[in-house]
This record gives C-alpha cells, sequence and structure tokens, in this order.
C-alpha cells in the first residue's frame, strides 16, 4: 500500500520526464487552399546531402520535408563539386536512392535531380525529373544539358543574384541564357533562393514565360537555418497540380502553374494570387448596419499561413475606412469602417479597395483585392 502511495505521488514526475523525452517528430502543416480545380502542393526543388556539399544525410531531408508541411521535394547535389567524397560514395544517383524509400513512407513525393554546377555564364541549373544523375558529369556544360534534355528533365537556372558569381547581387541574363532559352531548354528560374528574392529573374520569369521558383538550396540541417515554429520557414514553391504524383508535379512546372513564397512574400501571376487570396480569406459579416456618425467593425479570417499586409488603394464617398490592415496568417482581424454619410440609401452596395503590398504580381505590382460589402442605415 505504502509503495502504491509512492508510485501515485511520482507518477506526474514520470509523465513529465516521458513528455520531456519523447522526440518532437511532428509535421507543421503549411495553410493553403486548393484553387482552379488543382490541389496546391508545397515543394522545394533544390538542396544538398553530404553526397556533394551538405551536411546532413539524405534521409533526414525526407522526414524534414514531412515535418516542414512540404508535399514533394527534389535532393539536387552537384555534379561537378563533391567536398566529402573521400568518405562518402560519389554516385550521383546515391542521395536520391537512400532518400526515397522514406520520403515514401512519409507521403513525401520524391523528384530525382541534380545541380549541374558551373561558373557564370551560364551559372548553375538544376535538372530535375531525370532516370540517371551520373551521366551528367561531362567535359563541358552544353553536353550535360543536352543529356539533361535527352533524359526528359525541367530545367531551372539556380540563384541568378547569388552573391558567389554575381558580387554586386544583380542578375544578369547573358547571351548563354538566350542560347538555352531559343533551343527550349531552360524552363523555370529561381525567383527566390534561400532568403533571397531577385526582381530581375521575377521579371525574366514574365517575359520569357519560365516557370517562377522559389528553392530553400539548404545544405545544412534545416533546424540549423529556419525556425518554422515561429513562422520562420524555408522558401518553398506551391504547385498547383492535378495530384501528387511525380508526372502531375511535372506537368505543372512546364505547364507554369506556381507561385514562389519566401515567408510573407509571394509573387506570381495574378490570376493565381488572386485566387489563394479569394479561397483563404473569409469575411465573417459582409453586411453591416450602421449609423450615420458611427463605426462597425468587419471580421476578416484568413487561413493561409501567410499575413496578408492590405495597403488601402482608393477611397470611398461617406465612409472612413484603415489605409494599412495585415490580416495575419490563420487569425480573424477587425476592420473599422466609420460612415459619414448623413444620408445612404436603403441597400449600399460598396467595396473595400486595397493592395496586398506583399502579393507581388510583378517586381513593381502588387495584386488588387476587394472586399464587396452591403450597407444598411441603422433605423433611428
Ligand atoms: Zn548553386
Ligand atoms: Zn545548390
Amino acid at each position: 500500500m505504502k509503495s502504491f502511495r509512492f508510485i501515485i505521488r511520482i507518477f506526474p514526475v514520470i509523465l513529465a520526464g516521458i513528455l520531456l523525452l519523447s522526440p518532437a517528430r511532428v509535421r507543421t502543416p503549411l495553410q493553403f487552399p486548393d484553387i482552379l480545380g488543382y490541389r496546391t502542393l508545397k515543394c522545394d526543388f533544390h538542396m544538398h546531402t553530404v553526397f556533394s556539399d551538405g551536411n546532413v544525410w539524405p534521409t533526414v531531408r525526407a522526414e524534414e520535408a514531412w515535418r516542414n508541411g512540404l508535399d514533394a521535394i527534389a535532393i539536387t547535389d552537384h555534379i561537378e563539386y563533391q567536398p566529402h567524397k573521400a568518405d562518402v560514395n560519389p554516385d550521383h544517383n546515391r542521395s536520391f536512392d537512400i532518400a526515397r524509400p522514406d520520403g515514401e513512407k512519409l507521403g513525401i513525393t520524391m523528384i530525382k535531380g541534380s545541380e549541374i554546377t558551373r561558373k557564370m555564364p551560364p551559372g548553375h541549373l538544376n535538372a530535375i525529373f531525370i532516370r540517371d544523375a551520373s551521366l551528367l558529369a561531362k567535359d563541358t556544360w552544353r553536353e550535360a544539358l543536352a543529356e539533361a534534355v535527352k533524359q526528359d528533365a525541367f530545367i531551372f537556372w539556380n540563384h541568378p543574384g547569388w552573391k558567389g558569381q554575381q558580387p554586386d547581387g544583380v542578375a544578369r541574363w547573358y547571351p548563354e541564357h538566350t542560347e538555352l532559352f531559343e533551343q527550349g531548354n531552360l524552363h523555370g528560374i529561381e525567383v527566390v533562393n534561400e532568403r533571397e528574392y531577385y526582381p530581375e529573374a521575377h521579371r525574366w520569369s514574365i517575359e520569357y514565360n519560365l516557370t517562377m521558383l522559389s528553392n530553400s538550396d539548404v545544405h545544412d540541417p534545416v533546424f540549423m537555418d529556419y525556425d518554422p515554429d515561429h513562422g520562420d520557414h524555408r522558401a518553398y514553391t506551391l504547385v498547383f497540380a492535378t495530384d501528387n504524383s511525380v508526372e502531375a508535379i511535372r506537368e505543372a512546372l512546364f505547364d507554369r502553374r506556381t507561385v514562389v513564397v519566401l515567408n510573407n512574400l509571394m509573387a506570381g501571376a495574378e490570376p493565381w494570387l488572386q485566387a489563394i487570396f479569394k479561397n483563404s480569406v473569409q469575411v465573417k459579416n459582409s453586411t453591416l448596419i450602421i449609423s450615420a456618425g458611427e463605426s462597425v467593425y468587419l471580421q476578416v479570417h484568413n487561413t493561409t499561413a501567410v499575413d496578408y499586409a492590405l495597403v488601402r488603394a482608393d477611397t470611398i464617398d461617406g465612409f472612413e475606412f484603415p489605409h494599412e490592415v495585415i490580416l495575419y496568417g490563420g487569425k480573424t482581424v477587425l476592420i473599422k469602417i466609420k460612415r459619414i454619410a448623413k444620408e445612404i440609401p436603403e441597400q449600399l452596395q460598396i467595396s473595400l479597395p486595397f493592395r496586398v503590398s506583399n502579393l507581388k504580381v510583378t517586381p513593381d505590382e502588387s495584386l488588387f483585392v476587394e472586399f464587396p460589402l452591403t450597407i444598411i442605415p441603422a433605423s433611428e
């Protein structure tokens, strides 16, 4: 009896111990709505392991992707740069082959890729959806890319403004890129790499119809560089695909169905951004009863992982509403609306116009959105 009471007494201590010792194998979801008949997949198509200059074993990349809320990844070790090759098998297919079963067990779509690593121009290019990475080891970049094309790869230009190759951080388009583009062998471009957004790359993606990508290019364990529990995520690309198969993701990339995300910055074509915004923002009370000279609150909920920074795009006669509003991700925010007008019709339709300053349609233009409202005068 005495020992039973002792166990009861120390039970909370045992429980706390178990909880503290449990490894945190937890997935933090990245919430985005499915749009326009497609599934919205969160993807990172650029990262490294010990099989090139990364500092993690390939299976770690698979579980990190799961924990970080991603749906698909490509491990893209360098072909031409393998600083660990005295310690690690230099076979270019090994990192994918090792990571794949772990990724698939967790429901992560695993895509085979490599980074063709040359000096600028043309710089570094990723070839993904390849069959045999070893065949990309060639003397010249032209031969390496010809082999990637032969393997039906999706080819994109990595970190065009990387200071390692462009010391002023400004991306430049060289004749070599024109050559690749005119041959039909440049399909996408990193508008975001790691924590950098390249406005020039954004412009070229529009001018040349290249798929926009946002990738982490992570080399160390993700937890060393990011803190997703506190809203700091690695860069990722939203891909609008019919399903999460390798083939559907490939088709979506060739069809340019992407939006890039870097924490609270999103960039993409207007219809995608508009659909994401419309499907993730809910106005809880779009009919408002207001007396002259009084204010009421509009309740607006944002279901995504991104904060939307609204800036008033115009004024409305007879009403006042804030110049700036932040719709915090996962939260409901109040927007104060004041009726100045003395006389208004029985049912007045108005629309609050805003620009979402962190949702970029082009490098210089942010997404225009409206909140349609019905105003009813309070009976006095
Ligand atoms: Zn690179
Ligand atoms: Zn890289």
